[in-house]
């Protein structure tokens, strides 16, 4: 990661998240690699240390909450499996779908994922979001109050989604409560390093491994790793699989969260996004390391280089 990190460090290309206008003061050249094995052997490389907004890779893990509480089955009937070919908050996708809420990683059905750990008590729905998150990051994680200010008084995108769902009896807690926590979770911050045992918790079949705590049954995890390969970059996961070949999620503040099954996780950051919303620099970072190390599972024609 060492040599791909000094080849890539100065690619250009993309640009900042601007529609949430605190996204779009981070700066562009913030670029991080963590590696996290199932074994904890931990690799890091450059600003690991530095917290980022979570963003869209946060609903991986509402996904999983939803997931502990009602099951697959259930959770496959009130939101779905349906793969998009637009973008993450389109509106014209959810009338057009019959079930509305599409799959568990587009913005409307992330809500709707959302609510379902929905209460009345509004601190307690924000608290269980946040213990889920911190468990799968194996420590404490919080917000960022300066994002989630600036990505609350522009969501009227979402709000006006997620009305629309409720509409159609697709959302499954108060809309303005849930927008609010979920807007919370969008905004936690992370670094790469978190990012990467989030995402070994998923390749070590739910066992955090760096505290040893089962944080999810192993279960549920082909249930969300198959969402990851049909809608973790939205329009653009089939040529991520073409490319890398691995279950990940993109978040708009430029995180990667990517789980190489049974060996490690991965956690990429570099804000400049490409047209759909993904980093342009990590997506570049990703498929290096999957040649290199042959992590892609589509083309492994040998064990992984791990
Ligand atoms: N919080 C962002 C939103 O709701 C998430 C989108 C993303 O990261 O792709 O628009």
């Amino acid at each position: 990661i060492e040599h791909i990190f000094k080849h890539l460090k100065n690619t250009k290309g993309g640009k900042n998240a601007d529609y949430i206008p605190e996204l779009k003061k981070v700066n562009p050249n913030s670029y991080a690699i963590s590696v996290f094995t199932i074994n904890g052997e931990s690799y890091n490389v450059g600003m690991f240390d530095k917290e980022f907004a979570l963003e869209s890779a946060s609903k991986v893990f509402s996904l999983a909450l939803a997931l502990k509480t009602k099951g697959v089955a259930k959770v496959k009937q009130m939101i779905g499996t349906e793969q998009t070919s637009t973008v993450f908050n389109s509106v014209a996708a959810i009338e057009e779908s019959a079930n509305h809420t599409l799959n568990s990683f587009e913005n409307g059905g992330a809500m709707a994922t959302t609510s379902i750990a929905y209460d009345k008590n509004k601190a307690k729905f924000e608290k269980k979001i946040f213990d889920n998150m911190s468990k799968f990051a194996g420590r404490h994680l919080t917000y960022s109050r300066p994002v989630y200010k600036s990505e609350y008084s522009n969501s009227d995108h979402n709000r006006a989604i997620a009305y629309l769902l409720k509409s159609y009896k697709r959302f499954y807690g108060d809309v303005e409560d849930t927008l609010d926590v979920y807007t919370r979770q969008c905004s936690a911050l992370v670094t790469s390093k978190d990012v990467a045992i989030m995402a070994a918790t998923l390749a070590n079949g739910g066992v955090n491994p760096k505290t040893g705590e089962r944080v999810i049954d192993a279960k549920f995890i082909p249930y969300i790793l198959s969402h990851m390969v049909t809608n973790g970059l939205y329009e653009s996961s089939e040529t991520w699989l073409t490319n890398v070949g691995l279950p990940a999620k993109s978040g708009v503040g430029g995180v990667l969260l990517i789980v190489v099954p049974g060996v490690m996780g991965i956690g990429i950051i570099s804000p400049p996004l490409d047209e759909h919303g993904n980093s342009v620099k990590g997506i570049k970072t990703a498929e290096a390391m999957s040649k290199m190390l042959n992590l892609g599972i589509f083309n492994r024609r040998q064990p992984c280089k791990m």
